[in-house]
This record gives structure tokens, C-alpha cells and sequence, in this order.
């Protein structure tokens, strides 16, 4: 042994691969590292089938020579340090060493040249050196109520440079495995670019099952280990194998998992259609939320009884009132509460069996650090009184069906889409936006903090209603998101449901020892949790009512894996820029076959009409026969070609312009016969239609008019072609999901 080797001091841990996991957890955590041994890291991979070079851990120059001698040249030299992170930043790794004395002298001149720069040396690597490939990075991050989300990307040192990478939630499949390839930008690489040879992606994919599969590494990890690296995993012509692996601990214990009590399945009925509604916090003299909620109530049409609580008026709105939940003159299905959060759990309390379900809507609980202790006391004063509690910190239910509501001048026709916000002004928004553009609603649930019904709860109820036709989420929190997933893989589903996801923003990512920590931001585990879950995941409030009025209006099936559409209407340049945006979207504005541009040629239609995809027709062609040529021409369209989507556009200011003089109303024929067109092929392509304004307001009213009668005639209208580009993007993206599914 030389003397520098003789400062070396390699733990147990580190020298042993075999070492148990649990052992190497507490050495680590004594010795104030995260990182757990490289060597046992590739141990537990080898245990789950996953290749990993031989190698060894020595402490000297002359063990090394004697370690070589089982080993095949070429060697890689690594050093073992708990001051060295990443190894080849600080030139901790030496590849391709050719014999015995060339790794001896290497490991005399990297210990010196670290020990000079202050780092810490216990001792080395020497393994044999992977054959060449791709490099690939697989890793994970535990996410507190998501678990292990695994990411896939091109690997090496430039990891956090390029940052071609993309995750999913845990466990995966071959399938999710697949998928994710094809999402890489780099995906080419892998199947050989410039001469390199295609590499073994099956032997990746059995890689990365073996890691995040439901059996994998991953799966099998104890709670302390919450950061995993593989960086690089090479992909050779034949084989892959992980040639570095980092295991990173949390930074103290991992607590005791809590244990989540699953609520037994409810039956949400009695919420959205309730006999008897109790009212806390209306007042005999002034005027509360509580006492607006009567009065909205009652102008929705509710008819069932009413029981204000109150502890010393005898008269609230008129209505006798009860001096507690627990003593109404019968049961109560739905509770609104809306008194100071400190007299919250206490009033819930004394319902004691008697309330099904009670909305709080005060604020005050787990939203704010102060909060949480009460809202721990509410949950239990629940619990404990047989309540199902929704919120605390919402603002409602709205049911037309049920007559019941919590904003005034709400749409009272009963529809079929059901929305569940995790934020209750945004339910507001969606109830008011959405009423505006034509959506009907079957319910809309604002779940606030959600301490005790959840989202994935309502989801099971709105997918199980006969009267639901698409579901709405807006969500907050991944965690919720998880719950969501799991009830969308756990049962049959065949309803849409449109994601607005808050909170997705980079943040997510932290300073991290690994680069998969630093890479998983939030705005890249919303969409793979959407991916997953087969979600369709909107960017703003507006897509999201776009998005929904079209699922309202359209007959789904899973007969469109398509992406062509086929644009109609006048307006050169807004046929140019809505190609654009449907390309943006991933569909596509293809030629038309020549039977079709046949069949068009043969309508004799007035010069300046386009034959082609987009079909460009001036304001003129659009009069001919007050509006009913648009009839012909999407016939011959769609008797020659099935689209995947038509999307019609009108601008509704010019067509009216030019067509003043008329005897008849153009618009309304054209929108009438576009409906005929459409009742003709429902079944075959989808049908949009956008009514463009000018902002001036007097179209605008009409435009809000011609609204309504297509609205009326079934289909979905849109603002601008962009906004039709994404629904027209979500309706098929769902049927490519609804095929997927069919698959299974
Ligand atoms: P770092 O801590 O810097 O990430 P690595 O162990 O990943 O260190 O080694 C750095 C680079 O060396 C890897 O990206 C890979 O290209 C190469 N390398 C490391 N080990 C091997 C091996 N056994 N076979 C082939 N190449 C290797
Ligand atoms: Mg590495």
C-alpha cells in the first residue's frame, strides 16, 4: 500500500454490494451523506434483472492490480466519495483503462488529484466498461401523495441542458414505457442516425419495467429512498445495461406511512338532489352568504324544505328555524354552513346521524399554516357525527335537477356536464362562462381544501350518472390527481373528462442530488398524469368550457383515430392561420381526394371558391341560394371523404354586410343547412362551427343570436377557429383514448 492509499478508508457499505439496504440507510445517514453506495445501488438492480457492469470496490493501487485479474479489460475507474457527486465533473472518472498497471497508476493520481482539492476518498470502482450506445437516463422521485414518478430522456452529462426528458406516474408498463419513447425529441437516436447501428430498445424497455414496473426496483425501495438517478443506462446494439447508479435518501426518516381510511363508496344522490336543505349562518336581521343562499334557492325553484339553523331567532327568511343541525324537524340530506370556522366543528358536531352531507363554506382551516389544527377538529367533529363533509372553504353545490344552487341567475336547465373544482370561485367562472357559451349542467360540486370527500370521489358519481355525459376537474393538487388516476384505471370508463390543472408552473423542481429532482417540475407531471389517466388536459378556463360544449354537443365514438380536417367558410387568411393552429394541436389540413374536388367542380360554384382543403368561400358563394349551397358543398364532401372533423367558419359581419339587400336571413340558412350536413354524417366526422365577430357590437348580438340557433340545431359553436382547433384536438384526442382503452 503507498502512503496516500493509506488515508483511504472505504465503509463496509461501500465495499459490499450485497449489504442490506436498511444498514446502508443508517451508515449513510451516521456519516451525514444522501447518497447511498454506487456499488449496492447496482447490487439491488441486479437482484431485479437489470445488467450492470462487474466491477469491484478496492482502496489501493495494488488491490486494483488484483481486482483486474477477474475482471475483462477495458476498465472504468470511479471514485468512491461522499464529497463527489457527479464523479466526471471533478474527474472522478477514468474509462477505458487498457491493463493492471495503467488502472494502478490511475488510481494513485485520482486520489491525489481529489485529495488536493479537498474532497474526501474512500476508495474506487473498477468495472469493466459497458459496450457503446445510446445513452439513456432513467429515474425517479418520490412525490409526497404521488409516489415514485419515473422519468425516461436522453441520458449523459448534458442531462439538465437538453432536457429531453418526460415522466409518468408509477408503477408503468411496456406500453407507458413505449409511449414515452416516442415523446423524446432525441427518439431518433436510438434507432440510429449518421450510420451509429439501431440500439436494443426492448432491452431498454425491460430496463425501465424492471425499475418502475408494479414489481420493479422501485416499487420494492423503503420509504427513505426517494431520489434515484440512472444515468447513464447505455444501449448498446445488443443489450442495455445501467453503468451508473445514484440511490438518494430523504433527509431525515422517513415517517410512518399514514394510513389512508378509504371512505366506503357514497352514494352522492342525496347531495345533488336533496330533500331537505339546513341553512347555518342566515341571519333574522342582516344580510349573510346564508341568507342569499335562501333567497337563490328559492328562485331556482327548490322544493324541498328549507330548515334554517339558527341559535336564538325563531323566523329566518320567513322559515321557522331550528336551534341546531341535530334538532330539524326531520333528517337533513345537505347542510350549508356558513358561520366563523371556530364554531364550525362544534355545529357539525351536534348533527349526531342526522345530516348526510354538509357543505362548509367558511374559510379559515387548511388553507393557511394557522388553519390546519381546526381543520383537523372539523374533520373529526364529522367523522364522529356520521357527516360527509365537503370543503371546508367552497362556495356550493349547483344541481338543476335537484332544484338546488348557490349562485343567483344560474342556468336551471338540467344538462349533462358535471364539473368538481377544487376551487369555488372558478366553479362560479365555469357555471358563468359555460351557461353563456351553451353548456347545461348535470352538477357542479366546489370542493375547496377537500378534507373529507375528495374529487376522485365526485368522479366515481359523475361517471356512474346516467344523466353525466363528460366531467369536468378543476384541480390543484397532484396529489388529488393521483386519486383521480387510480379511479380511472380502477373501473370501465367511457365519459370524457377535461382537466384544468392549477399550479403548473416549474416550481415543482428542486436543487436536488439527482437530475431527474432537478427535471421534475410540476408542468411536466400534470401532463404525464393527464397521458396516463387519459385525461383531457386544457390550458385555460375558456378551453375548458370549449372543450366541454363540444363532448356536450358531439356523438363520441371510438371511430375517429383520424387527425384530417376539412375547413369551410370565408376568409382567406383565416383559413391560412387556422391550419396553423390545428397543426399546432397535431391535426392536420390535408388535400382533398379527386373524387371530391370532382364532386365540388360539378356544384358550378361562383369563381373565387377554392376547391381545395382549406375550402375558401367568399361572402358571395356563401348567399347562393340564401345560404343552402353550404349544404352541398359539405355533401360533397362528406359523401367523398370522411375527415376526421369539419369545421365551418363564418364571419358574420361581412356575410350580413353582403348580403343586406337579401329577402331572406343568409346566416340562418347557412347555419341550418350546415346542420343538415351535419345530422347526415354525425356518426362519420365531427362538426364545429365558428361565428366570427368583429367586436362591434351590434354583431355581436347577432352574433350571440345566430349562437342560439345552432346551439339549438346541436352543434358546437366557437369564437375563433383556435378555440375550435382545441376542441376539435380534444374530441379526437379522447377517441384515440377511448380506442387505446378498447384495446385493453
Ligand atoms: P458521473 O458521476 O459523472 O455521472 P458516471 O458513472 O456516470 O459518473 O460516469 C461518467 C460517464 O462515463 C458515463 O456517462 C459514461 O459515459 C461513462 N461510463 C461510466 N461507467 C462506464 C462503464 N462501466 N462502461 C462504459 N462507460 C461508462
Ligand atoms: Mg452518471
Amino acid at each position: 500500500m503507498t502512503d496516500t492509499a493509506a488515508s483511504v478508508r472505504l465503509p463496509a457499505t461501500a465495499l459490499d454490494g450485497s449489504a442490506d439496504l436498511g444498514t446502508a440507510v443508517e451508515a449513510a445517514r451516521r456519516s451525514g451523506s444522501r447518497v447511498l453506495p454506487e456499488l449496492l445501488a447496482k447490487h439491488l438492480l441486479r437482484e431485479r434483472g437489470v445488467p450492470t457492469p462487474r466491477g469491484t470496490a478496492v482502496v489501493s493501487p495494488e488491490e486494483g492490480r488484483t481486482a483486474v485479474g477477474w475482471l475483462t479489460a477495458p476498465y472504468v475507474l470511479k471514485v468512491i466519495s461522499p464529497t463527489v457527486v457527479h464523479k466526471s465533473d471533478l474527474g472522478g472518472v477514468r474509462v477505458g483503462l487498457a491493463d493492471a498497471d495503467e488502472v494502478a497508476g490511475e488510481i494513485t493520481a485520482m486520489e491525489q488529484r481529489l485529495q488536493e482539492a479537498g474532497h474526501d476518498v474512500d476508495g474506487f470502482l473498477i468495472e469493466e466498461l459497458a459496450p457503446a450506445g445510446q445513452e439513456i437516463v432513467v429515474g425517479a422521485v418520490r412525490e409526497p401523495g404521488l409516489g415514485f414518478v419515473l422519468m425516461l430522456g436522453l441520458g449523459g452529462v448534458f442531462v439538465e441542458v437538453l432536457r429531453d426528458v418526460t415522466f409518468r406516474l408509477c408503477p408503468i408498463t411496456r406500453g407507458d414505457v413505449v409511449e414515452m419513447l416516442g415523446e423524446l425529441r432525441g427518439r431518433s437516436l436510438l434507432d440510429g442516425v449518421r450510420g451509429a447501428p439501431a440500439a436494443d430498445v426492448d432491452a431498454l424497455v425491460d430496463v425501465v419495467v424492471a425499475i418502475g414496473g408494479a414489481d420493479g426496483l422501485l416499487a420494492n425501495l423503503p420509504p427513505d429512498v426517494v431520489e434515484v438517478d440512472l444515468n447513464p443506462v447505455i444501449v448498446a446494439p445488443r443489450g442495455a445495461a445501467v453503468v451508473d447508479a445514484r440511490l438518494v435518501i430523504s433527509r431525515d426518516p422517513a415517517p410512518e406511512a399514514a394510513v389512508h381510511r378509504a371512505p366506503e363508496p357514497t352514494d352522492f344522490c342525496a347531495l345533488l338532489t336533496p330533500k331537505t336543505v339546513a341553512v347555518v349562518g342566515a341571519s333574522a336581521r342582516g344580510t349573510t352568504p346564508a341568507n342569499l343562499y335562501i333567497r337563490n334557492l328559492r328562485a331556482f325553484g327548490y322544493h324541498g324544505d328549507i330548515y334554517p339553523v339558527h341559535p336564538t331567532a325563531d323566523l329566518i327568511e320567513g322559515l321557522p328555524a331550528s336551534r341546531s343541525l341535530g334538532e330539524t324537524p326531520t333528517p337533513v340530506d345537505y347542510a350549508y354552513v356558513a358561520v366563523a370556522a371556530a364554531s364550525v366543528p362544534g355545529t357539525l358536531a351536534a348533527a349526531d346521524g342526522r345530516v348526510r352531507f354538509a357543505q362548509v363554506i367558511s374559510s379559515g382551516f387548511g388553507e393557511t399554516p394557522e388553519g390546519a389544527d381546526l381543520e383537523r377538529q372539523l374533520v373529526a367533529a364529522a367523522e364522529q357525527a356520521g357527516v360527509r363533509l365537503l370543503g371546508p372553504n367552497c362556495l356550493g353545490t349547483h344541481s338543476p335537477h335537484g332544484r338546488v344552487t348557490f349562485v343567483d341567475r344560474s342556468p336551471s336547465e338540467p344538462g349533462s356536464v358535471g364539473v368538481i373544482s377544487q376551487s369555488g370561485g372558478l366553479s362560479v367562472d365555469i357555471l358563468r362562462l359555460g351557461q353563456e357559451r351553451g353548456l347545461r349542467f348535470s352538477g357542479v360540486v366546489s370542493l375547496g381544501n377537500g378534507a373529507d370527500v375528495s374529487p376522485a370521489e365526485l368522479l366515481t358519481h359523475f361517471l356512474d350518472d346516467p344523466a353525466t355525459g363528460v366531467v369536468a376537474l378543476y384541480l390543484e393538487s397532484l396529489a388529488e390527481g393521483r386519486r383521480v388516476l387510480d379511479v380511472l384505471r380502477s373501473r370501465p370508463v367511457d365519459k370524457p373528462v377535461v382537466l384544468l390543472a392549477g399550479g403548473r408552473t416549474a416550481s415543482g423542481a428542486r436543487a436536488a442530488l439527482s437530475h431527474t429532482g432537478a427535471l421534475a417540475g410540476n408542468h411536466l407531471l400534470w401532463p404525464a398524469l393527464a397521458r396516463q389517466a387519459g385525461l383531457v388536459l386544457v390550458d385555460t378556463l375558456s378551453q375548458l368550457v370549449d372543450a366541454l360544449l363540444a363532448f356536450q354537443q358531439e356523438a363520441l365514438g371510438t371511430r375517429s383515430t383520424g387527425t384530417d380536417v376539412v375547413l369551410f367558410g370565408n376568409g382567406g387568411g383565416t383559413s391560412v392561420l387556422a391550419t396553423d393552429a390545428l397543426e399546432r394541436v397535431g391535426l392536420q389540413v390535408p388535400n382533398l381526394p379527386e373524387e371530391t374536388v370532382a364532386a365540388l367542380r360539378a356544384l358550378g360554384l361562383p369563381p373565387g371558391t377554392s376547391l381545395v382543403n382549406p375550402l375558401d368561400a367568399p361572402a358571395w358563394t356563401l348567399a347562393v341560394d340564401d345560404g343552402q349551397v353550404a349544404e352541398r358543398i359539405l355533401s360533397a364532401v362528406l359523401d367523398t371523404s370522411s375527415p376526421a372533423a369539419v369545421i365551418s367558419h363564418l364571419n358574420v359581419g361581412i356575410i350580413m354586410s353582403n348580403t343586406a339587400t337579401a329577402e331572406s336571413d343568409v346566416m340562418a340558412g347557412l347555419i341550418d343547412s350546415i346542420a343538415r350536413a351535419r345530422d347526415r354524417s354525425r356518426h362519420q366526422s365531427h362538426h364545429l362551427l365558428v361565428l366570427r365577430s368583429d367586436g362591434n357590437p351590434a354583431v355581436e348580438r347577432h352574433v350571440q343570436a345566430y349562437r342560439e340557433r345552432a346551439l339549438q340545431s346541436g352543434l358546437p359553436v366557437f369564437g375563433e377557429l383556435v378555440d375550435a382547433a382545441s376542441a376539435a384536438a380534444a374530441l379526437l384526442l379522447h377517441e384515440r383514448v377511448q380506442a387505446r382503452r378498447a384495446q385493453r
